[in-house]
């Protein structure tokens, strides 16, 4: 973690996504998604033109996607999972440090991509969304997950929300410099700002899709930032209260997704009290005291899809993990996916 990180650029899709698709293409990056689970010809891409782009992976009529077939065909695993289509992150090769320009606008002023660690992408990839579907980011803030379920164009309602009105602020800016203002009416994307511990109290039941991405010890930024670091004795009790804090934001996210709902919890720290510890006490929590049962979704197949892109750590008993490796040094991520059953 002490060497220099790999970003990821997620593609925009609604500024010419294709030009510069081909002008990241010639500095040798690739699309880390599609080229893991390849769109078969004439399905892909996203049309430039004032909306939200179509699937890229179209249903055939058992509901399969072509991405998922495609995948099978290559007898790779048999239960690729589900993932959000349209999204597309373009990364230079493993071994390759090589940095992204900054962005720049682009068709309709709009910026042609966000940088991000691209382990940040999988949780909004294994979030399936799909036509129709209503989604809560209930921790949004800066907003580089929010952006890659834009991606798709298959949203209905995307709720944003951060308790922190000075990173809703920047959420809200990062928005309007990648979207048009005409698809960011309130009815299509709400930006709020209210704690998502409380989330329950107002709003139940009720999401096809929740991600919890919830703040944790950052563990990457931790060691290499002095400034406002969460290891500092100032900050103890905060950060000795932050599973306690992730538990509820969780617990919060499962009420707030519909019975048959999937909730992604995902936090970017190596530790376990931060993540299988969480999940499991919601687990335990939500059934007990809440009468809601969930199921882990299995999501081995998904490293072992990217495993050519990300390392991933061998035995995480519930949930995936990217370690930082000097070859593919993204990192780290934690994710974890959970249906609910009632
Ligand atoms: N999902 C974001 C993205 O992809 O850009 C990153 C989210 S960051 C890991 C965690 C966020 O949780 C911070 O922006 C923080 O302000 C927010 N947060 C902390 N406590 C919260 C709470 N109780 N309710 C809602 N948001 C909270």
């Amino acid at each position: 973690m002490l060497c220099e990180q790999k970003y990821g650029a997620l593609l925009n899709n609604l500024s010419s996504p294709e030009a510069v698709e081909a002008e990241l293409r010639a500095q040798g990056c690739v699309d880390f998604v599609g080229c893991s689970a390849p769109v078969p010809e004439g399905a892909g891409g996203a049309p430039e033109q004032d909306r939200l782009p179509e699937v890229t992976g179209t249903s055939s009529q058992d509901g399969e996607t072509e991405r998922e077939i495609g995948s099978r065909a290559a007898g790779e695993v048999a239960a690729t999972p589900r993932l959000s289509p349209n999204i597309r992150c373009l990364v230079y090769p493993k071994g390759d440090i090589s940095r992204f320009k900054p962005a720049r606008p682009r068709a309709y002023g709009l910026l042609g991509y966000y940088l991000l660690d691209a382990a940040s992408v999988l949780p909004a990839l294994v979030l399936d969304v799909q036509e129709g579907h209503s989604v809560l980011d209930l921790c949004a803030a800066p907003g580089g997950k929010a952006l890659a379920l834009l991606q798709t164009g298959l949203l209905r309602f995307l709720c944003v929300n951060d308790v922190s009105s000075s990173r809703t602020a920047r959420l809200r800016a990062v928005l309007r410099s990648f979207v048009h203002k005409e698809l960011l009416t309130d009815d299509r994307v709400r930006i709020t700002s209210f704690d998502g511990r409380k989330w329950e109290e107002f709003e139940r039941n009720f999401f096809d899709r929740v991600l919890v991405d919830v703040p944790c010890t950052t563990d990457r930024h931790s060691l290499i930032e002095e400034e406002n670091n969460i290891f500092k004795r100032a900050r103890t009790k905060e950060r000795q209260r932050l599973p306690q804090v992730q538990l509820e934001l969780l617990l919060s996210g499962i009420q707030a997704a519909r019975p048959g709902g999937e909730v992604v919890y995902s936090t970017c720290s190596l530790s376990q009290l931060q993540n299988q510890y969480v999940v499991e006490q919601a687990l335990q929590q939500a059934r007990e005291e809440h009468g809601v049962a969930l199921e882990v979704v299995d999501l081995r197949p998904l490293t072992h899809l990217f495993r050519d892109t990300f390392h991933f750590a061998p035995d995480t008993h519930l949930g995936e993990l990217v370690l930082p490796h000097l070859s593919a040094n993204f990192g780290p991520i934690y994710l974890c996916k959970l249906r609910r059953l009632n």
